[in-house]
């Protein structure tokens, strides 16, 4: 039996995105640049796309740029905008993904910035009084600050800062790569000035996502050469991609009441499920255990006794695929920072459920009885090795 519930990571491309990138891989394989037909064909389909993206989100066309995935999109929003803005000072957290937190750590080491840490509560959540003071004392700042944080799901109040962000006249980046296609919005009435879009998050391919900037901002770029994207992103554009991604947010769109519901279906029998298991100290990781502060298809645990890797690994011969650790790089360095931030302990051990409209309740009851059977096996071996001590 093999179970994908790691849905923050990846997502599984949906059957319809398929056939919409089919003809792009065959038939239609002209370099969009191009002036004659085949290039026009592809031209045509890149401006669709921009403009299906446009429409969902509330956007107009020149607002959205395609690129890489929503780690360009980031890198590209905070260097173009501090770039472009002589933004001196940067307001962000640290759980935000490293993206952000790498990308604004050079321009502080270059000395082009200053980085306030803004504080969070014991669940991770944003102070939004302490996020005023820090604006009220620097001015022209740029903000950047999360909507859905990838390893615990918290939700941000965006709108709310968003708000303060106009009274203090700031910049405000929000990387919303965990929350686009499960949360709507429309940016021509909220105050952001930059958000992305990663389109395997979505049930799109792997590659592709998009960077919204609002029209009366100014960014300088990275990637030059070419002139593709109006010159903010220079190279041959990934045609199958952008198709792709803008079918996947289009289906997310068109099914997300109902696939919102599904999911915290699954996460509240998942959670329930956990509860009434008779393993002690079982706890839940910033407001994953939440209905309506954290992201319906995130639940993040620290299970007792056992090493987040040990239990990653065993879930993953028993055919579950989920993720321990620092969530999307999967331990490769060394930890969450996320949790070693809000709970001061590093050694805290975690695993990241994540479902999405592909998951079952029949699957979450055989991760319930993997979990038991775990623990069991656990609990025998170390019953042997204390017996054997003993014998000793
Ligand atoms: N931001 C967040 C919150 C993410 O979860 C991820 C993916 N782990 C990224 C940025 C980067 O996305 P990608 O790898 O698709 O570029």
């Amino acid at each position: 039996m093999e179970i994908y519930c790691d849905n923050a990571a990846t997502t599984a491309i949906d059957p319809e995105v398929i056939q919409a990138i089919l003809p792009y891989l065959t038939s239609n394989y002209g370099n969009p640049s191009s002036g004659h037909w085949a290039g026009r064909k592809v031209k045509e389909a890149i401006a669709a796309a921009r403009q299906t993206v446009a429409n969902l989100i509330g956007a107009s066309a020149e607002e959205i740029f395609f690129m890489s995935g929503a780690t360009e999109a980031n890198n590209l929003a905070l260097t173009g905008a501090i770039k472009a803005n002589d933004i001196s000072h940067v307001i962000t957290s640290k759980i935000e993904h490293k993206a952000v937190l790498q990308r604004l750590a050079l321009h502080e080491k270059a000395g082009d910035i200053e980085i306030s840490y803004v504080k969070l509560d014991d669940f991770g959540n944003v102070d939004l009084r302490h996020l005023e003071n820090l604006l009220d004392a620097n001015p022209q700042t740029l903000i950047s600050l999360m909507h859905g944080n990838n390893e615990i799901g918290n939700i941000t109040d965006i709108t709310a800062i968003g708000e303060l962000a106009k009274r203090y006249n700031a910049v405000f980046h929000t990387d919303t790569t965990q929350t686009m296609g499960k949360i709507t919005y429309n940016v021509g009435e909220s105050n952001i000035d930059f958000l992305v879009g990663s389109a395997h998050k979505f049930h799109g391919p792997k590659g592709v996502g998009f960077l919204y900037i609002n029209k009366r901002n100014k960014i300088r770029p990275i990637i030059v050469g070419g002139g593709q994207e109006k010159g903010q992103r220079g190279g041959t554009e990934n045609v199958a991609g952008i198709v792709g991604l803008a079918k996947a947010l289009e289906v997310a769109y068109k099914s997300r009441a109902v696939v919102q519901n599904h999911v915290s279906v699954l996460k509240r029998y998942f959670i329930s499920n956990l509860d009434d298991l008779t393993i002690g100290g079982i706890t839940f990781n910033g407001e994953s255990r939440s209905a309506t502060k954290g992201l319906g298809n995130i639940v993040s645990v620290a299970f007792p006794c056992l090493s987040s890797g040990s239990l990653v690994k065993q879930l993953d011969i028993l055919g579950i695929a989920v993720s321990g650790g620092s969530a999307c790089s999967n331990l490769a360095d060394g930890g969450s920072h996320v949790i070693s931030t809000i709970y001061r302990n590093p050694d805290k051990e975690i695993v990241r459920f994540s479902f999405s409209k592909f998951n079952t309740l029949e699957e979450i009851d055989y991760i319930i009885k993997s979990i038991i059977r775990i623990y069991q096996s656990d609990r025998l071996i170390e019953a042997t090795q204390e017996l054997e001590q003993t014998a000793l």
